[in-house]
């Protein structure tokens, strides 16, 4: 019975991880963690930073470049801390966000050879992430041998939306290809529709959106615990603006840039990832942090433009749901900006929804007025404890490791 659960989130340049004890009675809804943590900087001036469930900083070490070359020397790193500070650790399951499920992954799955070998055919799909969840599960693999690898995908949360949310209205050949509207963002959406089923169950039983404001942005409606569209498509670029993506764009913008031969199909990436959304816009800076504090003109036009694209998307899918019974904000500008909630729901009064100022000012849970006919909270996002619940009880039911079973 697995009780000691380690949650990977491997990126670009960065592994954020955390230790989770499953809680008596091997709930899998119930897992504390024990210690979370991240490398940052790899492949330039790599970092450990980890604490302990009550915040408490455990480690804070910086290394050369050479002492850290690659996910593999950092999950040593981690492998090592995790042996000085939880002494007796064992971990018995692993389990990874992986950002691309493709269209046949819908749920939490073990990480055998047959599944890795289909999730590497999708890495053309999420270039700029899937290589590297890859990585962390192979280095996963080499450091937890006897743990069984659990694949938690970012698509799979919206695996069930019916075929016009799913499609582009290009030859059908093009769908059964894969070339298909996949939503991202879905553990964080799980978690907090299963939050939601305890903040308010009426409202999750009904029709709500979800808007999930970090540096990727996007927003999900939710009917009944299940996603039904998502302003996320084909890649993470779609939909909002965000900290540095540039959410929905006429292709047509990308065939003249294309055509024109003012940029490759590398610099075009590059430009619509990194230098596109709030930092393209404001020229200040990808963080809404500081845009808020700039008193450049430019900063301020970035944050409307943001909050405009939101507004838009929450009638596009206050109309896809047929009406809307809750509103839901989280992710770091979702939970912190008072600023941002309150212009996004300026604007929302023909949906019936009424803001409580003094409750949005306070960081209350529900922000909304008495009466409001839309509920308005404001809900945290854990995407760890998501990946940590679905790999306890996915590693509950499944054999033990190709490796472990060698020895
Ligand atoms: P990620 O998508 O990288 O997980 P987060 O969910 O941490 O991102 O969100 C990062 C964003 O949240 C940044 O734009 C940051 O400025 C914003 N943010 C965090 N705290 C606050 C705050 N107190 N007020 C306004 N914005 C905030």
């Amino acid at each position: 019975m697995p009780r000691r659960v380690l949650t990977l989130n491997a990126g670009s340049s960065s592994i954020k991880f955390a230790l989770y004890q499953a809680a008596d009675g091997d709930r899998p809804s119930g897992a504390a963690a024990l210690v979370c943590g991240q490398v940052e900087g790899l492949g330039a001036s790599p970092r450990l930073t980890a604490e302990n469930g009550g915040g408490e900083t455990l480690a804070e070490r910086a290394f050369a470049p050479a002492q850290m070359a690659d996910h593999g020397a950092a999950m040593d790193a981690i492998l090592q801390l995790l042996n000085e500070r939880v002494p007796g650790a064992s971990v018995d399951a692993v389990g990874h966000r992986i950002v691309h499920g493709g269209p046949r992954f819908a749920e939490p799955v073990v990480l055998d050879s047959a599944v890795m070998a289909e999730l590497e055919a999708l890495s053309p799909l999420a270039p700029l992430h899937q290589p590297h969840n890859l990585a962390g599960v192979r280095a996963a693999q080499r450091g937890f041998p006897a743990a069984v690898q659990v694949g938690c995908f970012d698509t799979a949360f919206h695996r069930h939306h019916a075929w016009v949310e799913d499609t582009y209205a290009l030859p059908r050949a093009f769908y059964d290809k894969g070339v298909r509207r996949y939503g991202f963002h879905g553990l964080s959406y799980e978690y907090v529709s299963q939050q939601m089923a305890r903040v308010a169950p009426a409202v999750a039983a009904g029709r709500m959106i979800v808007a999930h404001l970090g540096n990727g942005a996007s927003l999900c409606a939710i009917q009944d615990g299940r996603s039904v569209a998502s302003t996320m498509g084909f890649t993470a670029l779609d939909g909002l603006p965000m900290g540095t993506r540039c959410g929905q764009l006429d292709p047509g913008v990308v065939l003249y840039l294309l055509q024109t031969g003012r940029m490759t199909a590398d610099e075009l990436q590059d430009l619509l990832y990194h230098d596109c959304g709030l930092k393209g816009l404001s020229g200040v800076s990808q963080d809404l942090r500081d845009l808020e504090a700039s008193g450049d003109p430019a900063a301020g036009a970035a944050i409307d433009y943001f909050v405009h694209r939101i507004r838009r998307e929450i009638g596009a899918l206050a109309a896809a749901l047929g009406g809307l019974d809750g509103l839901v904000f989280s992710a770091g500008i979702g939970e912190h900006s008072v600023r941002v909630r309150a212009a996004v729901c300026a604007g929302l009064e023909w949906l019936g929804l009424s803001l409580a100022p003094d409750r949005n000012a306070a960081g209350a849970e529900l922000i909304s007025a008495e009466g409001s006919k839309v509920a308005v909270f404001v809900v945290g996002t854990d995407e760890e404890q998501m990946i940590a619940r679905h790999t306890l009880r996915v590693a509950q039911a499944a054999p033990r490791p190709e490796a472990a079973r060698q020895d």
